[in-house]
């Protein structure tokens, strides 16, 4: 449902339009017969009606206008269906600092959640689309960042995995327009694997909306709560050796261990969701093969670490699991009958 979570009931039968609005509008009555099947009859309050708007023609004369314009164009023509609350909310209030060949750094840009900002240190098209992507997944909140999959605040999480998944919307919907710099490719690779269990819709949708539960929700139907938040927190513990200058020598096992962890749980939870599609008849068992193909793709893994090449895991690997998970499927079933 579209608009589920922008929607909090409340205990007096009010119903709160929470993030986009909790300032602007305080509340607003519904009718007895309203229900979540039929949120998409709701008449939206002018408030929000129009804060779903964007103008462009003000957009492209700011600074950077043509990449601003360019980016809420395509993010709106792409994204139909999905809730870009965050994107409208922050679109307009927007700030960039331009330090471009002002700092020595190897830095290309970045974006502070709650300045709403973005910091532009190299040749711009490099780097502004994706820190836009940013602007248009995150909020602030009860003291917590909440950005794409990450949240900072108590705790810290989902780093690696946002920072993974937001180059790759960078890839794919603005690819042609950057000049291509290879950035979290790892991350990349493991983020695009997830999506593949997930679906794109979902993890898209999750995405724009900071939801990490959401995403931890649609893992959980094929891993159990340890194996999901084993699997986000190793992916933010690569991610740190991987953007770190620790070259101490246990550093690259390490790594190689938390990359094995990531790959081996990414492929059980595909391979525990073959098995139910092929327990629902949705795979047939003549077409198991072609579709683990296109799930792995590649025969193995490999992992530059350190500039060392090394084996991750293998297609091999894969079947042991699939055969481990179809296994203990089978001792279930028969429990059952
Ligand atoms: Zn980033």
């Amino acid at each position: 449902m579209m608009f589920e979570d922008i929607l909090y009931a409340t205990k007096d039968g009010l119903l709160i339009v929470g993030a986009i609005a909790k300032k602007k509008i305080a509340a607003f009555k519904l009718n007895r017969k309203f229900s979540v099947e039929n949120m998409r009859d709701v008449q939206m309050p002018p408030q929000v009606r129009t804060s779903c708007y964007v103008d462009l023609y003000e957009l492209s004369r700011r600074k950077f206008g043509d990449a601003i314009a360019n980016f809420s164009r395509i993010l709106e023509r792409k994204f139909i269906g999905k809730d870009l609350t965050y994107f409208y909310k922050n679109i307009k209030t927007l700030k960039i600092k331009d330090l471009v060949g002002r700092v020595k750094t190897n830095i290309l840009g970045s974006y502070y959640v709650g300045h709403n900002e973005i910091i532009l240190y190299n040749d711009y098209l490099k780097s502004i689309y994706h820190e836009l992507f940013h602007m248009a997944s995150s909020c602030y909140r009860d003291d917590v960042y909440y950005s794409g999959f990450s949240q900072n605040g108590e705790h810290d999480i989902g780093r690696g995995l946002n920072e993974g998944y937001t180059e790759l919307l960078t890839r794919r919907y603005f690819g042609g327009f950057v000049d291509f710099v290879p950035a979290y490719e790892e991350e990349v690779r493991i983020a695009k694997y997830i999506e593949k269990i997930v679906g794109q819709f979902k993890m898209e949708s999750c995405y724009l909306r900071a939801n990490l539960i959401g995403l931890i929700r649609e893992l959980r139907f094929y891993l159990t709560e340890t194996e999901v938040t084993d699997l986000i927190t190793d992916i933010d513990k690569m991610h740190y050796l991987n953007n770190s200058d620790n070259s101490q020598d246990y550093s690259s096992l390490l790594h190689l261990e938390y990359l094995k962890n990531i790959y081996f749980t990414i492929f059980r939870a595909y391979a525990r969701k073959l098995c139910f599609e092929i327990e629902d008849r949705i795979v047939m068992e003549s077409a198991i093969d072609t579709e683990i193909k296109k799930f792995v793709e590649e025969d193995y893994i490999f992992s530059d670490i350190d500039g060392v090449v090394k084996e991750v895991i293998s297609i091999e690997d894969f079947y042991d699991i699939f055969d481990e998970e179809l296994d203990k499927n089978n001792m279930r079933n028969s429990r059952y009958y």
